[in-house]
C-alpha cells in the first residue's frame, strides 16, 4: 500500500487518485494516518479538486467506514430528502409524514442546528417527549411499522466523515465541493435508501450564497449519487428570505402542523409539495410529477398526512396532543415587537442575520455542545416586498430576557426599508437530474408557483 505522503504528493501535484488510494485515505481517517497527514491531504483536495469518479469512490469509502443500514424489512423504495439548510427551513417536518402517507417509506437521519441554520432534530425535540436518539434496530422497526422515522446521526454512521469534518472545520477546507458531496452523501446513503431528493439552497441565508457555486454543488451531488446507483433529483431553491414566518423551534413545529392541516405559508406548502412529488416519483408510486402533486394534495386535504404525523410523534415517544393543542408546545413568556422606522418596501438584505437573531435569543447554537431553547424565536409579521408604514410591526420576538439587544442588532442588519420594491424571484429556480444518456441536466423549474421578493 502506498505511503500516506506518496498519496498526498500525488494529489498535491494535481493527479487523479486510484480507488485504492482514496480508500487508503479514508482508512487513514480512522487512525492509520497522523492528523497532519489528513489535514495536508484535505488541503491538497481543496486546491486540486477531485473528478467525478474520485468523488464517488471517496463517498463510498466514507459511507462504508461505518454501518450501512439495509432496511430489508421495509417494503418499497425508500426515499429521503436532504437540504443544505437555511433560515426557517422546517420542510422535513411536514414532508416526511406527507410522503409516508402516500405510501413511500422515509427513513430520515437529520442534523442539529449549527450557526445561523436550524436543525430538524432540535425542532422535533420541542415536542414534549419526542425522542430522536433511537438505535439502528428501533429506527428500522419504526420505518417498517409506520413508514417513517426521524433520528439523529448515530456514532457508527459514516464515522470517517465526523473525523474529517472536524479537521476541515479547523483547517479552512469546508468549502470544497468534492469534500462537501462525500460528507453529505456518505451519511445519507448509509441510511439504506434507494433514492434521494436534494434541496440545494442559494442566497444570503444559505450555506453557499452564490448561485453558481450552489448549482455546481447540486450537479456534483446528483452525479455522485447516480454513480452510486441511487435515484436522485435536486432542486435549486431560493434562501434569500426565510421560509415561512416562523424562525425557531417549537414555532416551526406549529407552522409545520398548519401545513399538514392544509394551510400554512404558501412558500412552505409549495416547497413541501414540489419536493414531495419528486419523492413519490423516485419512490415509484407515481410516474408523473403532476399526478404525484395531486396525490399529495389529497393526503393534505383528507387529513391522512396530519394523522401520519400524529402516529410518528407517538411512535417516537412524543405527545401527539400537540397537533390540536399548541399550548403544549414550549413558548417563551415574553414578547417584543421589532417595528418599521419609516415607510417603504421591506427588503431582506441579509437573511443569514435573521438566523443569527434567533440564535442570539437561544434558539440555536454557537458550539455543538450548546443547549437550544425550544420556546424562543421570531415570527415574521410581514413578507419581503410588502409596503409598510412607520411603526408597523415587522417581527415579533419571543424571548426569555436573554439576547434581545443582540437579536435587535441582527434584525437591523437583516431588514431594510427602501423606496423601491425588491425584485421578485421564483422560490424554485431549477431542477437537476440525470438524463437517459447519463448526463447531468438542469432545467428551469416549471411549477409556475409563487415568487418571492429578495433584495
Ligand atoms: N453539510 C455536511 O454534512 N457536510 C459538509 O461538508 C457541508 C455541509
Amino acid at each position: 500500500m502506498a505511503l500516506p505522503q506518496e498519496i498526498i504528493r500525488k494529489k498535491r501535484d494535481g493527479a487523479a487518485l486510484e480507488r485504492g488510494e482514496v480508500e487508503e485515505f479514508v482508512r487513514g481517517a480512522s487512525g492509520a494516518w497522523d492528523p497532519e497527514q489528513l489535514a495536508a491531504m484535505l488541503m491538497a483536495i481543496f486546491f486540486r479538486g477531485m473528478d467525478a469518479q474520485e468523488t464517488a469512490w471517496l463517498t463510498e469509502a466514507m459511507m462504508r467506514s461505518g454501518t450501512v443500514l439495509e432496511l430489508r424489512e421495509v417494503a418499497g423504495r425508500k426515499v429521503d430528502k436532504h437540504s443544505t439548510g437555511g433560515v426557517g427551513d422546517k420542510i422535513s417536518v411536514p414532508l416526511a409524514p406527507l410522503v409516508a402517507a402516500c405510501g413511500v417509506p422515509v427513513p430520515m437521519i437529520s442534523g442539529r442546528g449549527l450557526g445561523h441554520t436550524g436543525g430538524t432534530l432540535d425542532k422535533l425535540e420541542s415536542i414534549p417527549g419526542f425522542r430522536t436518539n433511537l438505535d439502528a434496530r428501533a429506527f428500522a422497526d419504526c420505518v417498517a411499522r409506520h413508514g417513517l422515522c426521524l433520528i439523529g446521526q448515530t456514532d457508527d454512521l459514516a464515522p470517517a466523515d465526523r473525523r474529517l469534518y472536524a479537521l476541515r472545520d479547523v483547517t479552512a477546507t469546508v468549502e470544497c465541493i468534492p469534500l462537501i458531496v462525500s460528507s453529505i452523501l456518505s451519511k445519507k446513503l448509509a441510511e439504506g435508501i434507494d433514492a434521494l431528493v436534494l434541496d440545494v439552497k442559494f442566497g444570503s441565508g444559505a450555506f453557499m450564497a452564490e448561485i453558481e457555486r450552489s448549482r455546481e454543488l447540486a450537479r456534483a451531488l446528483v452525479r455522485a449519487a447516480h454513480a452510486m446507483g441511487k435515484g436522485v433529483a435536486a432542486l435549486l431553491t431560493d434562501m434569500s428570505a426565510p421560509l415561512g414566518h416562523a424562525i425557531g423551534n417549537a414555532n416551526e413545529i406549529q407552522e409545520s402542523i398548519d401545513v399538514l392541516r392544509g394551510g400554512g405559508p404558501a412558500d412552505v406548502r409549495e416547497l413541501t409539495l414540489v419536493l414531495g412529488a419528486e419523492m413519490l416519483r423516485l419512490g415509484g408510486v407515481e410516474s408523473k410529477l403532476a399526478t404525484a402533486t395531486a396525490r399529495l394534495e389529497r393526503a393534505l386535504a383528507s387529513g391522512e398526512a396530519l394523522q401520519k404525523f400524529a402516529e410518528l410523534i407517538e411512535a417516537q415517544g412524543g405527545d401527539p396532543r400537540v397537533i390540536d393543542d399548541p399550548l403544549l408546545l414550549p413558548r417563551a413568556p415574553h414578547e417584543q415587537s421589532f417595528l418599521a422606522e419609516r415607510e417603504g418596501y421591506l427588503h431582506v438584505r441579509d437573511c443569514r442575520q435573521l438566523g443569527i437573531a434567533a440564535l442570539e435569543l437561544g434558539a440555536g447554537r454557537r458550539r455543538a455542545s450548546d443547549r437550544v431553547d425550544a420556546g424562543v424565536g421570531l415570527e415574521m409579521q410581514v413578507r419581503a416586498g410588502t409596503w409598510v408604514h412607520a411603526g408597523d410591526e415587522l417581527v415579533r420576538i419571543a424571548h426569555r430576557g436573554v439576547g434581545v439587544e443582540a437579536a435587535d442588532r441582527a434584525l437591523r442588519r437583516a431588514l431594510v426599508i427602501e423606496d423601491e420594491a425588491p425584485a421578485a424571484h421564483p422560490l424554485i429556480l431549477e431542477r437537476i437530474e440525470v438524463d437517459d444518456g447519463d448526463a447531468v441536466r438542469s432545467t428551469p423549474h416549471a411549477s409556475g408557483g409563487s415568487s418571492r421578493a429578495r433584495a
